[in-house]
């Protein structure tokens, strides 16, 4: 009887834990396991759509789904499993935010003024989520098709009051050492008088990062055969291709830079990785009024995200993607509407329809790139080819060649450039995809995360929530 009841307590006591290790691998919708204390995530991914609203999202979600039959990842996988909030963009100082008080709320946790990178408005200088992640032990990296020292990347890794001070900025990147580094913007690290160089100074910051272990690649077929360390990756002087103008065989998009910074962060690394991945062109096509190009790019944008996606399905205990923007870019939304005031009838009325999406994929390079074949005086017979050529289907307003041919903007812009200008207002009155402004928006933007961590990012919060809630998931456990 003794030995039966010691039998019946053994098996019972084994049946309980089984059930505990079982119940604690069946994971909540956000990736996390149900119960324990939760650790610090140990891969965490940040995506960044510079200018990237809810519209640019929806819009390439709908492009996705007419044109190719297919979903996107950011509401297919990321949000469907995880969880939704919205997160304020204004800064310290401003209602709408530039990019740099942006990044410096999402990477430092406070708020900041336009311009100043990971400074807060009080003058404070936090540390930023990398800073955390490096002291961790974690690999860190940065990876965006702007150049690698543009504002969103740079206020994850230093502190300056001017974005716009290059030299200063890559100087703490050399110092803080990330692991990694993808992107553009090879003219401030070359040398003074070297083609293409920008520095004042004789220094030449390739060899400086080469000399502290770095490997340095310049293409896509060398950035695909790295295989581990430290990275520097320098694809063009200044700002990366649209991906619509982008040469497939030789420069990466932030798809193949994605893709190696998961191969570089994770091989041979015990100790996690935090990587921030942007893709710029979506501000920069928004701010051009170029709807086709920030399509392209927001599309290889959400690829990016499906490649973390697959990562997280190997690691989801362990594994944290956050996606977001900085703010929107351009006030962008399809329209319904009156032609003119004649009358309200059928006839008289326009609203975007699916065929619209037929028409913007139609579209064969950016719009910088046809203000570059039509050049700074362009004429009225240039223009003509220019729209055979590229615009079939598409109707040029005379009003709006004229602004072309006089070089007069639409209206206030933030880029001067009257072609692109008029262009996007051309694309605009035939499939009705109107921008309100060249300029920034101070919409709110989404926060789509998976994984452990998620419910952190959830329902409405500011900006610099984003930050501070990062930072403290990080200082929660030092188990790994
Ligand atoms: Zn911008």
């Amino acid at each position: 009887m003794k030995k039966r009841l010691r039998w019946l307590l053994t098996t019972t006591l084994a049946a309980v834990a089984i059930v505990l290790v079982a119940a604690s691998l069946i994971k909540s919708p956000a990736g996390q396991a149900p119960s324990g204390t939760p650790s610090a995530p140990k891969y965490i991914f940040i995506f960044l759509a510079d200018g990237g609203g809810t519209t640019q999202m929806e819009i390439t979600r709908q492009y996705n789904r007419y044109i190719h039959n297919e979903g996107v990842a950011i509401t297919d996988k990321i949000i469907k499993q995880g969880t939704l909030g919205l997160l304020t963009t204004h800064a310290g100082d401003f209602l709408s935010t530039d990019s740099a008080a942006a990044a410096t709320a999402l990477a430092s946790g406070c708020k900041g003024k336009n311009a100043v990178l990971s400074i807060c408005v009080d003058g404070s200088v936090p540390k930023t989520v990398m800073e955390v992640a490096k002291e961790k032990g974690m690999r860190v990296g940065l990876v965006t098709n702007a150049p690698i020292y543009d504002a969103s990347p740079a206020a994850f890794i230093s502190h300056v009051e001017n974005r716009r001070n290059y030299s200063a900025i890559l100087d703490q990147y050399l110092k803080m050492a990330p692991d990694l580094l993808l992107g553009g913007g090879r003219d401030y690290f070359l040398p003074k008088g070297q083609v293409g160089g920008e520095r004042k100074d004789e220094v030449d910051l390739i060899k400086a990062f080469v000399s502290k272990g770095y490997q340095y690649v310049s293409d896509k077929n060398e950035l695909e055969r790295t295989k581990q360390g430290k990275v520097l990756g320098l694809f063009s002087l200044q700002d990366m291709s649209f991906e619509i103008d982008r040469d497939k065989k030789t420069e990466p998009s932030v798809y193949h830079m994605t893709e190696a910074a998961i191969r570089l962060l994770y091989n041979g690394n015990s100790r996690g990785f935090a990587v921030f991945i942007e893709n710029e062109n979506v501000d920069t096509a928004s701010h051009l009024s170029d709807v086709a190009s920030m399509i392209h790019d927001y599309r290889e944008f959400d690829r990016a995200i499906g490649l973390a996606y697959e990562f997280y399905r190997s690691h989801p205990q362990e594994t944290l993607i956050l996606v977001t923007a900085d703010h929107e870019t351009g006030g962008l939304g399809f329209t319904q509407g009156l032609i003119n005031f004649t009358s309200t009838a059928a006839a008289n009325r326009v609203a975007a329809t699916a065929e619209d999406y037929k028409r913007i994929q139609s579209i064969p390079i950016s719009l910088r790139k046809a203000s570059e074949i039509l050049g700074p005086n362009p004429t009225s017979e240039a223009i003509d080819n220019l729209m055979k050529e590229y615009f079939q289907g598409f109707t040029l307003a005379p009003e709006l060649k004229e602004l072309i041919i006089k070089r007069q903007p639409l209206s206030r812009t933030i880029f001067y450039n009257p072609t692109t200008n008029a262009l996007g207002m051309m694309i605009a009155h035939n499939i009705q995809a109107y921008w309100s402004t060249s300029g920034h928006t101070n919409q709110p933007v989404f926060i789509a995360a998976l994984g452990p961590g998620a419910e952190k990012f959830k329902g409405y919060l500011d900006n610099s929530d984003f930050g501070k809630n990062l930072k403290s998931l990080l200082e929660r456990g030092k188990s790994h």
